[in-house]
């Protein structure tokens, strides 16, 4: 595999975040090269429509959103390598990147956008019918199911917090959870706990989601009885933790401890000259359109850093 020459900026990632760095970057002059994986795309390749990224006044399916990005990015002239990045060294600059194919890199900065996994139960009928009535974001998804009764699965923050917000919408939201006891904080669990829409599955875990053109119940399996009980709904929500893409980053750049990389409200990492975007960087609000702000800060970062 040939060795590259070495570039201003390297973008890790095709997701909004990693777009967004690569267009700023290009429309900076600073000829970015950008690795975005075997599938690009990121997470909104899985998401059906999009009703919350400013400038479409109608719903836009996820995939023909990040299509028009890929679209602006080539316009722009931005290089487009379909790898993904599995080696990188950032302990002196010119920072090296290889990819899965064995190409390498020079980079005198980068911008990290791996994004991050929701965590699946990894049931074939989770999978068959996502986008189908099952999500992984309520904060994406709650809108279209006005007046439906929905499940969320999960005891944690993001689950209770996915309950509450979806009580906006849906006329009735059933928590399952595979304990007696939520983790979630005790302020969300009072507010869960004092809402008349939220009802709770305890120690249950969902065997099966039901349905063939879209979910339309769960099967529940109690852990300490073992007995089978259905529950029928419109959608399920499956909030059990997210998993950030940055396996490849461990001992180069900080991480916390659920393997966020570190940054500093500037988008800049512990190694300067790297920076972060995206859901990699953010535990909290995991949206595309806080993805493409961040993107852009750690791109206008990486050209201050250049010029300093
Ligand atoms: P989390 O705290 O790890 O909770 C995951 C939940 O999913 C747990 O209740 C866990 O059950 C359950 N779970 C995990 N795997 C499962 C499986 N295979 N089947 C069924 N249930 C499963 O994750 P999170 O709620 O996404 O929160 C992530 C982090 O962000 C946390 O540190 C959280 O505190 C933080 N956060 C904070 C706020 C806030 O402060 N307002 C808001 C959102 C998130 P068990 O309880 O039995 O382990």
């Amino acid at each position: 595999m040939p060795e590259l020459e070495t570039r201003k900026v390297v973008v890790v990632g095709s997701g909004s975040a990693g777009y967004t760095a690569a267009i700023y970057a290009a429309r900076a002059d600073l000829q970015p090269l950008l690795f975005g994986g075997v599938a690009l795309g990121g997470q909104l390749m899985i998401t059906s429509d999009v009703e919350n990224f400013p400038g479409f006044p109608e719903p836009v399916p996820g995939p023909e959103l990040m299509d028009r990005m890929a679209k602006q990015v080539a316009r722009l002239g931005v290089q487009v390598v379909q790898e993904g990045v599995s080696k990188v060294d950032f302990a002196k600059r010119p920072f090296r990147l290889e990819t899965t194919e064995g190409r390498a890199v020079f980079a005198e900065s980068v911008v990290v956008a791996t994004g991050a996994e929701a965590q699946w139960l990894g049931l074939p009928s989770e999978k068959r019918l996502r986008g189908k009535g099952v999500s992984a974001c309520a904060t994406c998804d709650g809108f279209f199911f006005k007046g439906k009764e929905v499940v969320v699965v999960g005891g944690g923050d993001v689950a209770i917090e996915e309950a509450c917000f979806l009580t906006h919408f849906a006329s009735k939201v059933t928590v399952v959870h595979r304990r007696s006891e939520l983790r979630a904080s005790k302020a969300l669990q009072k507010c869960a706990f004092s809402n008349p829409k939220i009802g709770f599955a305890w120690d249950r875990v969902v065997e099966e989601i039901l349905g063939t053109e879209k979910a339309t119940g769960v099967r529940l399996k109690n852990v300490k009885t073992g007995a089978l009980e259905e529950l029928p709904c419109g959608g399920v929500f499956v909030a059990i933790g997210h998993k950030p893409n940055t396996d490849v980053f461990k001992g180069q750049l900080d991480l916390d401890e659920a393997g966020y990389v570190k940054t500093d409200g500037r988008a800049r990492t512990s190694v300067p000259g790297v920076f972060a975007a995206g859901d990699c960087m953010d535990s909290r609000y995991r949206q595309a359109v806080v993805a493409a702000g961040t993107g852009c800060m750690a791109a206008l970062e990486a050209e201050r850093f250049l010029a300093g």
